[in-house]
């Protein structure tokens, strides 16, 4: 299938404004946000006023509708300046797409339109302190009672769970495995629900990410996605749209650590020249520049395929192969095109002043985060061979 890669205009003038909001609004603050380990709630009202969260709801609920290739171009802009920044968008919409594949019409009516807006902001309650690869072993629990269900457990980890109004989360409403679980949606001040511990992180740091404990907190009926026990999959179809997200996050710090590397470069002179004629330098940029361009294809590509086929509310086939390919092989270019950004610049590679350290820390989260690239390689081989169903 080909991908055409050239952005039509109105994706032109999205990133064109999105360059200039991460520009003016993010770039020059990130460092500071990162060193305070603070909220950057600035962003959240930037992004309020540039429309930016409305991007992935559809028109009816108060959205833009835009494409899921936009949606990773405007993450992938964040990203070269500011993971944390380009995280607040994909978690908005992450939150949301439970209520998204299967939600009733009258949650879609109801937190839509608000999240939308970004009015409310969204949270993903999945992994818990025992399971996280392992999502089908999840011990919350959801006891069915008068008029809805008494939720108990503890969700770990829960990026914006600490700010968020509005939980997607996942409980146990049947026996053990996958098929016991069911989605739910909490507000923000339910009574039972609290915010736990706080996570001080190697990167990510300005993100907010929490512990979140449900302590027979009530949940009313018209507040369950789905059927029961159609838990796991929700948690699935989400996942299946919403790495394309965190593989344009990876994109964007990759992009961003190379520019700053080759800006170094191109300054920074040692025996007298510019450490950019080094071939041993060059070497480094070229493979930078590769691994960028071949993850910026996969991204794109898998983006697109999530477009075509995701716009039901299935599970996906083909786009999912594509999206585990394109979040694992970005996350590791990230990854590997960081600590050669370090080691471009030297010692002030290793020092705060510099936004390569950030970016290297940074970079480490989209290995980990919406499901290990251990999981990744384990769902693109089992794409390809004919096995029963496993983590
Ligand atoms: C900053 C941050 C933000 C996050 N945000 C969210 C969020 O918003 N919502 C949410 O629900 N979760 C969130 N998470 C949780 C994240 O998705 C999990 O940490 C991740 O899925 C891994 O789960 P785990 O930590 O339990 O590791 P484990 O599952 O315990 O894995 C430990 C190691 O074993 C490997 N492993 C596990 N199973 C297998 C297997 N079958 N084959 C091969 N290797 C395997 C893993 O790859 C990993 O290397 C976040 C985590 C962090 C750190």
């Amino acid at each position: 299938m080909q991908v055409d890669l050239k952005l039509d205009e109105e994706q032109r003038q999205i990133v064109a404004m999105v360059r200039e909001l991460a520009q003016e609004r993010i770039a020059p603050f990130a460092a500071e946000w990162d060193e305070r380990e603070e909220f950057p709630w600035p962003v959240v009202e930037a992004y309020r006023e540039a429309g930016l969260f409305a991007l992935a709801f559809p028109e009816t609920y108060g959205g833009v509708g835009a494409s899921a290739v936009t949606q990773v171009l405007v993450v992938e802009e964040l990203a070269k300046v500011d993971a944390t920044a380009a995280i607040i968008l994909a978690v908005q919409w992450l939150g949301a797409l439970p209520i998204l594949v299967a939600g009733s019409e009258a949650q879609k009516a109801r937190y839509l339109p608000k999240l939308a807006s970004g009015e409310w902001l969204a949270a993903m309650a999945l992994t818990e302190p025992e399971a996280g690869s392992d999502v089908a072993g999840l011990q919350a629990r959801a006891v069915r009672v008068d008029g809805g269900y008494r939720l108990t457990g503890q969700k770990k980890f829960i990026s914006h769970g600490a700010i968020a109004d509005v939980l997607t989360t996942f409980a146990r409403t049947g026996g053990p495995g996958a098929k016991g679980l069911s989605a739910f949606i909490v507000e923000k001040g339910a009574p039972g629900v609290r915010v736990g511990r706080i996570e001080r992180k190697l990167g990510l740091r300005a993100s907010n990410t929490a512990e979140i404990l449900f302590d027979d907190c009530f949940v009313p009926e018209r507040h369950r996605i789905g059927e029961e026990g159609e838990g796991f999959s929700i948690a699935m179809r989400t996942l299946d749209r919403s790495r394309p997200a965190v593989a344009a996050q990876a994109l964007g710090i990759a992009e961003g650590a190379f520019a700053a590397a080759l800006q170094y470069a191109q300054e920074r002179r040692a025996f007298g020249q510019e450490i950019a004629r080094f071939q041993a330098i060059q070497f480094m940029l070229a493979d930078m520049a590769m691994g960028i361009e071949a993850a910026r294809g996969l991204v794109y590509r898998a983006a697109h395929l999530v477009e075509e086929e995701g716009r039901g509310g299935g599970r996906l086939t083909t786009a999912n192969r594509y999206s585990a390919m394109a979040k694992c092989f970005a996350s590791d270019v990230a990854m590997q095109v960081t600590i050669d950004a370090v080691q471009i610049l030297g010692g002030y590679g290793y020092i705060r002043d510099f936004p390569v350290e950030r970016f290297m820390r940074d970079a480490k989260i989209t290995q980990i985060y919406e499901g290990t690239n251990q999981i990744q390689r384990i769902i693109i081989a089992r794409s390809y061979l004919d096995l029963a169903p496993g983590p």
